[in-house]
């Protein structure tokens, strides 16, 4: 075929398909101006999964009448003047792309009234075409109806999925911008049902509570990386991030409870995904995945925000300062703020079908919380584990200890394998393991997917402590392990590793081994232990930053307040 430039309305389809992939692709471009707008209040209306309908209408500055026929043209935004402007962007549109790219695929029509205008105006538009223009009353704001939504692009409709799915991922970008921005009120309904709805009061808390539910709100911690005390060096003084993250009791099955939002833009990260990820290492119970909404404020000149055709990936001009400050900033909150589970949690929980609306707790740490919500119980930050006196053993498996204010409940193997996870992984960074050899050699059978997962963390379990040698067909000969696991279950916890899912990288695994190793050397439940080895763990236990969970995330103590006490007895 010779070359032959495109005609107008094959280039307008293929500009389309860049930014509309499927309804949910509208929801965001048009709630996106809607926020560019300075909405206060933003409902979303759909039907049929998008395709058959979908209605923006907001509260915000309107088009003027003149201007109405104009943010339909391909490139007209009123957002960015100058190439200048673009390195500076804040709003969250800039390429004037999204009207003409929706108009294109569907039925459009708009009804919009610029503030100080006495009427609003209306422009009906098929395909991109005007079919109907005029006036038409209504409150400074613009509704923005899209209907047939990809109907003349059957390929691309075709690659839809069930309304259901549409609608959830329709329902996700709302939840999204909630997070994004709780001053402003979100209505969306689905099929006339209303599925979504934030009260607009600025408290992010207060998007999480419609987004995730009370029983995940009630254990966010709050993140602000000003408070560490971590400015960093001058150039990274203007980084800052803020937010929530979920204290690592709360967490979930699946991935994708991660929100990042770089200067309120939301956005997919991989490189922000991982450095929260790390951030909860041996924090949370393998397979189980955090919940985190995180805000990064950060000079425009800094980031790019234009190098996606949906613009919800961006390119940082430093990666490293900025997963390392994700990173820190959540480590932080986690650390310092993950309370001590309380009886009190146990006790209130019941309450929760009597008042099923009312927030039941004050989550941990945010001191914006309205005054309006009932007094909860504090948080007992992990620092701060006071000195414990013992008091005795429970049924071999729980160590009694009193506090400045109550009573403490230790499970001591979870207490015991967090002591003994922290000192391996020190050791081990300092390269200082202590090995014992084995008196006997020890003989290790393995099957062929146990012997080809040796072969491959050799050197890793070497570096751990380990001497093992090749024996014969598929049979090693264990000479030394750690000292920890001298006398203990070394082979149970050498079985435990060889059967893990090969391909796994060497960093997972260097995780893995330290909790194996404190895992298998940890005194049992059913253990009787003699007063000072009793001493001696809450002692170690003390000395532990994260006091609170054992390596697999279980917790490691429950704490009884004498206020609670007094309660129960009927003294208060
Ligand atoms: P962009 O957002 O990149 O500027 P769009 O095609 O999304 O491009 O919108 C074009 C223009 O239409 C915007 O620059 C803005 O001036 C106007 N506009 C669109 N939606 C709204 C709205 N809800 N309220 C006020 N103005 C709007
Ligand atoms: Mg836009």
């Amino acid at each position: 075929m010779s070359i032959r430039v495109l005609d107008q309305e094959v280039v307008s389809r293929i500009a389309a398909g860049e930014v509309v992939e499927r309804p949910a692709s509208v929801v965001k471009e048009l709630v996106e101006n809607s926020l560019d707008a300075a909405a206060r209040q933003i409902s979303i209306e759909t039907r049929g999964g998008g395709v058959s309908l979908i209605r923006v209408t907001d509260d915000g500055t309107g088009i003027v009448a003149a201007e109405v026929g104009l943010a339909f043209e391909r490139y007209a935004t009123s957002k960015v003047g100058s190439l200048e402007d673009r390195e500076s962007i804040s709003s969250l549109g800039f390429r004037g792309e999204a009207l003409p790219s929706i108009a294109a695929v569907s039925q459009i029509d708009i009804v919009s009234c610029a503030a100080g205008e006495s009427a609003g105006s209306y422009l009906s538009l098929k395909e991109g075409i005007t079919v109907n223009q005029g006036s038409q009353g209504r409150s400074p704001g613009t509704t923005i109806t899209v209907r047939n939504l990809l109907r003349n692009v059957p390929a691309r409709l075709k690659f839809l999925k069930s309304p259901t799915t549409e609608n959830s991922h329709i329902a996700n970008v709302v939840s999204q911008y909630a997070l994004a921005f709780p001053e402003v009120k979100f209505t969306l309904s689905v099929d006339d049902r209303v599925t979504l709805r934030t009260p607009g009061s600025g408290q992010l808390i207060d998007s999480v509570i419609e987004v995730y539910g009370l029983e995940i709100a009630q254990n966010m911690l709050q993140l602000d990386s000003r408070d560490g005390g971590w400015e960093g060096k001058a150039s990274t003084s203007s980084l800052l991030v803020t937010g929530m993250v979920g204290s690592p009791s709360i967490s979930r099955s699946r991935r994708g409870h991660l929100s990042f939002f770089i200067n309120r833009r939301w956005i997919n990260s991989r490189l922000l995904a991982w450095a929260v990820e790390e951030a909860y290492h041996g924090l949370l119970m393998q397979g189980k995945h955090p919940v985190a909404i995180i805000n990064i404020a950060l000079p425009a000149q800094n980031v790019d925000i234009n190098i996606h055709p949906t613009k919800t990936e961006v390119k940082f001009q430093d990666e490293r300062l900025v997963f390392a400050a994700v990173q820190k900033a959540v480590r932080q909150a986690l650390v310092e703020l993950a309370p001590v589970p309380r009886i009190e949690e146990v006790a209130t929980a019941y309450e929760t079908p009597a008042r099923p609306s009312q927030p039941l707790m004050t989550p941990a740490t945010d001191g914006r919380h309205p005054t309006t919500h009932p007094p909860g119980p504090q948080p007992t930050p992990a620092f701060s584990l006071p000195a414990l006196r013992l008091l005795g053993q429970l049924s071999g498996s729980y160590i009694i200890a009193e506090g400045p204010d109550g009573l403490y409940l230790i499970d001591q193997h979870a207490a015991h394998e967090r002591i003994l996870f922290e000192k391996i992984k020190q050791q081990r960074s300092r390269q200082e393991i202590e090995v014992q050899g084995l008196l006997e050699p020890g003989t290790l059978e393995v099957n062929p997917g146990q012997d080809a997962v040796l072969k491959s963390h050799y050197q890793n379990l070497t570096d751990f402590g380990f001497t093992i040698e090749p024996f014969g067909d598929r049979t090693y000969l264990v000479r030394a392990v750690p000292a920890v696991l001298h006398r203990q279950d070394w082979a149970g916890a050498l079985t435990e590793l060889l059967d893990s899912p090969p391909g796994e990288n060497k960093g997972d695994w260097t995780e893995k081994i330290a909790i194996s190793i404190a895992c298998h050397s940890a005194v049992r439940a059913g253990q009787t232990l003699t007063d000072d080895e009793m001493r001696e763990l809450i002692r170690q236990l003390e000395q532990v930053a994260i006091a609170n969970t054992c390596p697999h995330g279980r917790p490691t103590m429950i704490h009884l307040s004498s206020g609670h006490l007094a309660r129960e007895f009927g003294r208060t």
